[in-house]
């Protein structure tokens, strides 16, 4: 196993100044690249990000151990743990389906309408790829998400491409929360989505008002109506309308799909704002139903 160099192990932070333009350059260890310099180009970021590996190097999302440089970000043998959801899946959320004929699946197939078209995601929301989440969201792992984004490009990026989206909105998490954990990690996905896809992303598209409790005892139905009653447009929502540039196709990010009823909200949320079709992304997805 390679040694850390002493300021990969020990700081968060890591500040000079920018030589090109004097403004502060912060760097987060798990960030990797929390920069405050607007001038830096894509090319610039991927020559920064290549400094950065040496830094602190990049872990393996699966293991989270340290990944050799110049190597794929996930150990090959940590990727095989992971079960893709594959071909056949419903046409609408993206379940995974036992078997090819079926279109939808058991709750897609006898929902009424729905405020997103379709939902797509990359991996089974079982075995590794669970630690990996709860590394990713309570553990400060916020670097994850440009692999997890990565995966789902690999594997449906056609679809995101084809559905012509003109921006990407993560699903917003409450202020305390962010507070708390220090950013949103739907965020983080939407945000190597959205450059992957050269299309803007608004993090403050959507805004969540109340600080929900888990639901679990109610039905779908009431859970959407909920969360619905806990979600608003944000800044950027009045500011686009404004500027009469509301976003008409969004693809809706989230870190993992398992009843819908958030998707559900948000995209019903987004639809008052004038966006016309949502298309739901996430890294995972749960293969039970409600
Ligand atoms: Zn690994
Ligand atoms: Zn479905």
């Amino acid at each position: 196993m390679p040694v850390l160099p002493w300021f990969a192990a020990e700081p968060d932070l890591f500040r000079f100044p920018c030589p090109s333009y004097g403004c502060l350059i912060i760097f987060r260890r798990d960030t990797r690249f929390g920069i405050f310099c607007s001038k830096f180009t894509k090319e610039g970021k991927s020559n920064m990000n290549r400094v950065l590996d040496l830094l602190f190097p990049p872990r393996c999302p699966v293991c989270d151990g340290i990944s050799p440089i110049g190597a794929p970000r996930c150990h090959p043998e940590c990727r095989a743990l992971l079960q893709p959801v594959g071909a056949d899946f419903c046409m609408r959320c993206g379940k995974p389906l036992p078997d090819s004929a079926a279109e939808y699946c058991r709750d897609c197939a006898v929902r009424e309408e729905s405020a997103f078209e379709r939902g797509v995601s990359a991996f089974v929301y079982e075995g590794a790829i669970r630690d990996s989440m709860v590394r990713f969201k309570f553990f400060g792992r916020e670097e994850y998400a440009e692999w997890y984004a990565g995966e789902l490009l690999a594997s449906r990026g056609e679809m995101l491409r084809q559905f012509g989206a003109d921006a990407v909105v993560p699903v917003p998490v409450h202020r305390r929360k962010m507070l708390r954990r220090g950013y949103n990690q739907a965020e983080c996905i939407a945000r190597t989505l959205a450059e992957e896809l050269d299309v803007p992303m608004y993090a403050c598209y959507l805004r969540r008002n109340r600080f929900t409790v888990p639901q679990k005892k109610l039905s779908n139905h009431e859970r959407v109506r909920n969360l619905m009653r806990a979600l608003e447009p944000g800044r950027q929502a009045a500011r686009l309308k404004e500027q009469q540039k509301t976003p008409r196709r969004v693809i809706l990010v989230d870190d993992i799909y398992t009843t819908g009823s958030t998707m559900e909200a948000c995209a019903a949320v987004l639809k008052a704002t004038g966006t016309e079709h949502v298309m739901a992304a996430t890294i995972c997805i749960g293969s039970g139903y409600t």
